[in-house]
C-alpha cells in the first residue's frame, strides 16, 4: 500500500517512509491511496483478539512493507499491561445512565496521546536502524504532547529528543514528568518566554534548512499518518467490547482538538466499522462545532483563542481535519489546496451545500462544551458514580448526554486522568483527594534535569550541536 498527499503533487510513498515525514513537500498530508475493507466474516474473527493480536491485523493492512513478523514484534513491545496498566490496554466501563467510556489514557503519562506515541517509538527506532538513520526530534510543548514523545523515545537508539517548554509555565506535576527523565537521549530545554516562543525557535531551528539537513532534525505532530493508525485500533477495540453483534448501533463521541483522534475514527469506519455517528466534542475553541453545524470552517488565530480549563483543545486550525476533507471531495487534491489557499488567506471556507453528506454518509455531528458544563458533568459524575473523569472527558460527556438519541449506543474516550488536572477537579467537587497512578507516587520530589535558557533561537541550536557532539564522542 502507498501513500499520497491531501494536496496531489507528491509523488506515492511507501508506509516507512511516510512514518517519518511531517507535512508532504506539497503542504498536504499523507493517506493511503484507499482504505482496507473488513468484511463481516473478518469483524467476527476479530471479536476474539487481544488488542495487541487486533492491532496487529489492523496495521499489517497499512504499513505492507514492514515484515509482519517485525511489525508484530514492535506492536507486542508496545502495547503491554505493563505500560497501559491492564490486558484491555483501552478498556470500556458504563456508568449508570448507560453512557460508556472507553479509557485510553492508562498509558506512562495519563493521556491518550501515549497510544501512538509508544507506537511511534519503537516504530521509529525499527525503521531508523534499518536505514541506518539518526533522527533528532525538536518540539515544543505547553505540557501533554512533549511528555508522551519523550515518555514514547526515551532510551531509543537513533533518536535524541530537544523538547522545550516555557519556564515556570507548566504545572508542576507537568515539570516533573518531563524533567525527572535520566535519560541520555532526552534533552529538556526551558526557554525564559512563553509558549509561543518556544514555537518560534522551533521553527527557526526548522528554517534553518543548513543546520536541519546536518544535525537529521525531525518532529513528531499530530499530523504523522503512523500515529493516526495507531489510534484508529481502538476503535475496534471499543467497539467489541461495548457490543455481542456486529448489528449494535454504537457512536463514539471524541473530545477533539487538532482532529487527530477523530480522524482516526473517520477511517475505522470507512472500513466498515459499523459506527453509527462520530460525535465531535469541542469546548469554548469550537471552530469544529462550527464547521459540522453549517459546513463553515473559519480557523482563528491565537489572539482569538480562549485558554480554557481543557487546555489539550484549545486549538482553532485543526491539523487533521483536511484528511476528512479531502475525502468529503472524493479525494479531489486540487479542490483541497484550492480550499487551504483561502485557509492561509485567512477567509476559510463554506461547504454547506455538503451537509447531508457530512451528516449521513460520514455520520459526523458535533457539540460544544463550556467551562461551566465541565464543572457541572465532573460533578454529576463524581456524585452519581464516586468516581472522577477529567475536564476533557467531561466536555465529551455534555456533548454525548447533548446528541444520544434513543437505542443509541455511545462510547464517549476518555482522553487523560483526573489526576492531571487536579486544580479544575477542586473548582468542581472540592478538596477531595485525586488519585493518582501508584507508579506516579512522589513524582514531584525525584531529581530534575533541565537546561534554561534565553528567549533566542541561536542558544538553543548551540546546545543541540553541544549535545550532538558528545553523543557522537560516545
Ligand atoms: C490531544 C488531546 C485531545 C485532542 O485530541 P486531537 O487528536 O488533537 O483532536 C483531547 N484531550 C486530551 C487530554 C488531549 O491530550
Amino acid at each position: 500500500m502507498n501513500y499520497i498527499s491531501t494536496r496531489g503533487q507528491t509523488p506515492p510513498l511507501p508506509f516507512s517512509e511516510v512514518l517519518l515525514m511531517g507535512l508532504a513537500p506539497d503542504g498536504g498530508l499523507m493517506l493511503p491511496e484507499s482504505y482496507p475493507r473488513i468484511s463481516e466474516t473478518t469483524l467476527y474473527e476479530w471479536r476474539e483478539l487481544s488488542y495487541p493480536d487486533l492491532a496487529f491485523e489492523i496495521m499489517r493492512l497499512f504499513a505492507t512493507d514492514i515484515p509482519a513478523d517485525d511489525l508484530r514484534a514492535i506492536i507486542r513491545r508496545t502495547y503491554t499491561a505493563e505500560a497501559f496498566g491492564s490486558e484491555a490496554v483501552t478498556p470500556v466501563r458504563t456508568l449508570s445512565d448507560g453512557l460508556k467510556i472507553q479509557a485510553l489514557s492508562n498509558g506512562p503519562t495519563l493521556a491518550f496521546k501515549d497510544i501512538a506515541m509508544q507506537f511511534l517509538g519503537n516504530a521509529f527506532e525499527y525503521v531508523l536502524a534499518k536505514a541506518g538513520r539518526q533522527l533528532n526530534i525538536i518540539g515544543a510543548t505547553s505540557g501533554d504532547t512533549g511528555s508522551a514523545a519523550e515518555y514514547a523515545l526515551r532510551g531509543k537508539r537513533g533518536v535524541n529528543v530537544f523538547m522545550l517548554s516555557p519556564e515556570g509555565k507548566m504545572s508542576a506535576f507537568q515539570r516533573a514528568q518531563m524533567f525527572s527523565l535520566q535519560d541520555e537521549n532526552i534533552h529538556n530545554i526551558a526557554v525564559k518566554g512563553m509558549f509561543d516562543d518556544c514555537q518560534d525557535i522551533v521553527k527557526a531551528v526548522q528554517n534553518d534548512a543548513e543546520f536541519k539537513a546536518r544535525h537529521h532534525i525531525g518532529t513528531v505532530n499530530s499530523i504523522n499518518f503512523g500515529r493516526v493508525l495507531a489510534q484508529i485500533v481502538y476503535y475496534f477495540a471499543g467497539y467489541f467490547q461495548a457490543t455481542t453483534s456486529n448489528e449494535q448501533k454504537v457512536s463514539f463521541c471524541v473530545p477533539s482538538g487538532n482532529f487527530g483522534n477523530v480522524c482516526a475514527g473517520h477511517i475505522a469506519r470507512q472500513m466498515g466499522l459499523p459506527v453509527h455517528r462520530l460525535m465531535v466534542a469541542t469546548n469554548e475553541n469550537n471552530v469544529l462545532d462550527q464547521f459540522f453545524g453549517s459546513g463553515e470552517y473559519r480557523p482563528r488565530g491565537g489572539a482569538e483563542t480562549y485558554v480554557t480549563s481543557s487546555p489539550s483543545m484549545d486549538i482553532s486550525k485543526a491539523s487533521n481535519f483536511e484528511r476528512f476533507v479531502f475525502d468529503l471531495l472524493d479525494r479531489d487534491g486540487d479542490k483541497v489546496r484550492g480550499l487551504w489557499q483561502q485557509v492561509d488567506s485567512g477567509a476559510g471556507f463554506d461547504l454547506g451545500g455538503m451537509m447531508d453528506k457530512i451528516r449521513d454518509q460520514y455520520g459526523f455531528v458535533s457539540g460544544k462544551s463550556t467551562h461551566a458544563d465541565r464543572l457541572a458533568v465532573i460533578r454529576e459524575v463524581y456524585e452519581a458514580e464516586g468516581e472522577l473523569i477529567d475536564p476533557h472527558t467531561a466536555d465529551g460527556v455534555k456533548v454525548a448526554r447533548q446528541l444520544s438519541e434513543a437505542g443509541e449506543t455511545v462510547i464517549c474516550l476518555e482522553t487523560a486522568l483526573a489526576a492531571k488536572f487536579a486544580g479544575t477537579i477542586h473548582e468542581a467537587v472540592g478538596a477531595v483527594a485525586v488519585p493518582r497512578p501508584a507508579k506516579l507516587e512522589g513524582l514531584e520530589d525525584l531529581p530534575q534535569r533541565v537546561q534554561v535558557v534565553p528567549n533566542d533561537a541561536a542558544a538553543v541550536k548551540e546546545i543541540i550541536r553541544a549535545a550532538l557532539a558528545r553523543t557522537a564522542d560516545r
